[in-house]
């Protein structure tokens, strides 16, 4: 189980860029105010930021207006645009460790998960974009009449984006890669928890060869530079990922000020589906991981555990027996599953929902309490006995806990599973074709992951119906959140007509 909590290792990396990144150079936040970031295995500062207001945006927006308005990112060659990604992403793969140590240390993530799936899904993401530059395409269209009618796919213009802390620099690639490969400009606020890594990243963009103004980087806060962001006038269009309530508040900012369209990606309560000719060691590993990944800290996560009557009772047994081997401890020592929660608010959280299970009844079959006494390490938790109407089976935990219910047949747990404001994704674990085609076809989600959870391809696109989220990002899908459609009409003057 839980290997002690020791002396934190220290990590081999130091904060190199803490300020913000406008128009090409690091500056002071123009208040000079700071902020403290801490580290989650001990709740200690890592390093003082620059901590951005409205002023600062302004002056981001202002820089990136410049860079689309008047500079070369939009009017240079596709090709040249795709050069500066593709090296880019060499620069990113060649300080691989040094990013995931600085990932690692402001966020709490296995080390092992940074430097291994991380900081190269990072990098492939970046490639996959960079190939999209140069195979953006408008139409020919065949008007009623003598024109010539096309249409061309231009930037939008200047891009806000808004990011979490649970995977920091996932979600700054999902942003800043189809926003660069269509030839926007951006303006990206990190979340307050993990500024660190993105202005590493950032940094490496620039010595690509990206312009400056191209790309600016904001540290601070939500109600200040993410609100004033949201509502920029001059920003042409937001992008979001994080909590659902603070997307309701971004859609609204961003309504009242220029009505520029808006994603969103936001919370969810997955479920995820054991059916009963499953094979239980299978079903209880995936499962596992679709909940605890990540120390549960996933939009995505599977945190309800729907297994069939007929496996249940040996589902919870082994689904206990795996939550206690999870092997909790410092990120950066290896073989290490579980780091700690991202801060003590969600750690807090986590730890109320924790009460709130074993008050409404549910049965908790291990964990339930935070492991040692510093930083903000929570145990691997089971409930199982779940019922639909608990907290815990209804209410984004965003932590190690894994809710388990059991169900009877297919249609009462497609009903069950669909009974959410969330829409986000779906496990389904069944080697029955035909259950398999119902369930993917009856579940309200935007991913159902069949057999497999957390499959993260560039290519696939992610998003969600319901309350979790406008649009889709990643794949070819997200192009057109970063392209305006003009359409182009010509007479044409020939006789032959
Ligand atoms: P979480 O609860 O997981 O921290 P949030 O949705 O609050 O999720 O945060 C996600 C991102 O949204 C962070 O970058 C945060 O600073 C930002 N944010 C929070 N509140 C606001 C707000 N009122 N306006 C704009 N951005 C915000």
């Amino acid at each position: 189980t839980a290997a002690a909590i020791e002396e934190p290792i220290k990590p081999s990396v130091q904060v190199e860029y803490n300020q913000l990144l406008i128009d090409g150079k690091f500056v002071d936040a123009a208040s000079g105010k700071t902020f403290p970031t801490l580290d989650p295995r001990t709740g200690e500062v890592i390093a003082h930021v620059a901590e951005g207001h409205s002023e600062d945006v302004d002056r981001a927006v202002a820089a990136a207006r410049k860079a689309f308005d008047h500079g070369p990112w939009p009017r240079i060659t596709a090709y040249e645009r795709q050069r500066i990604l593709l090296r880019a992403a060499d620069l990113i793969e060649k300080h691989n460790d040094e990013i995931a140590a600085l990932e690692t240390w402001d966020n709490g993530k296995p080390y092992e998960q940074s430097a291994k799936i991380e900081i190269p899904m990072l990098v492939r993401l970046i490639r996959y974009y960079a190939g999209w530059a140069d195979k953006i395409h408008g139409l020919t269209v065949p008007a009623d009449g003598p024109y010539h009618v096309q249409t061309l796919h231009e930037p939008i213009g200047v891009a806000g984006q808004i990011i979490p802390w649970n995977f920091p620099l996932l979600m700054f690639a999902w942003k800043v890669g189809p926003a660069l490969a269509c030839g926007n400009t951006i303006v990206l606020k990190t979340a307050e928890q993990t500024p660190l890594s993105a202005l590493y990243v950032a940094k490496l963009f620039l010595e690509a060869g990206l312009p400056p103004g191209v790309l600016n980087v904001i540290s601070g806060f939500g109600p200040t530079a993410g609100a004033a962001l949201a509502s920029h006038m001059e920003v042409d269009k937001l992008a979001f990922t994080g909590s659902t309530d603070t997307g309701k508040v971004v859609l609204e900012l961003a309504a009242k000020s220029n009505l520029k369209p808006v994603t969103l990606e936001l919370g969810g309560k997955s479920p995820f589906i054991v059916c009963e000719d499953a094979d239980v060691d299978q079903a209880v590993e995936l499962a596992h991981f679709a909940l605890f990944f990540n120390q549960g800290q996933c939009c995505c996560a599977g945190s309800r555990t729907f297994v069939h009557e007929r496996v249940y009772d040996e589902f919870v047994e082994k689904a206990k027996a795996r939550a206690l081997k999870r092997v909790v401890g410092d990120p950066f020592k290896g073989g290490i599953e579980q780091g700690p929660q991202i801060d003590s608010d969600q750690f807090e959280k986590i730890l109320r929902y924790i009460r709130y299970g074993v008050e409404s009844g549910a049965t908790l079959e291990t964990g339930g309490d935070r492991l040692g006494n510093k930083g903000f390490y929570i145990q691997p938790t089971v409930f199982s006995n779940v019922k639909d109407d608990m907290r815990i089976a209804k209410d984004e935990i965003f932590g190690p806990v894994q809710s388990i219910l059991k169900f009877k047949d297919l249609g009462e747990v497609v009903q069950r599973a669909n009974n959410t404001r969330y829409g986000l994704a779906a496990g389904v674990f069944t080697k029955n074709i035909d259950t398999a085609n119902i369930l993917t076809r009856a579940l309200r989600v935007g991913t159902v992951w069949v057999n497999c959870f957390d499959t993260f391809d560039a290519a696939i696109p992610f998003g969600g119906y319901k309350m979790s989220g406008q649009g889709r990002e990643k794949g070819e899908y997200s192009l057109k959140n970063y392209l305006q459609v003009k359409a182009v009409v010509n007479p044409l003057n020939n006789p032959a007509w």
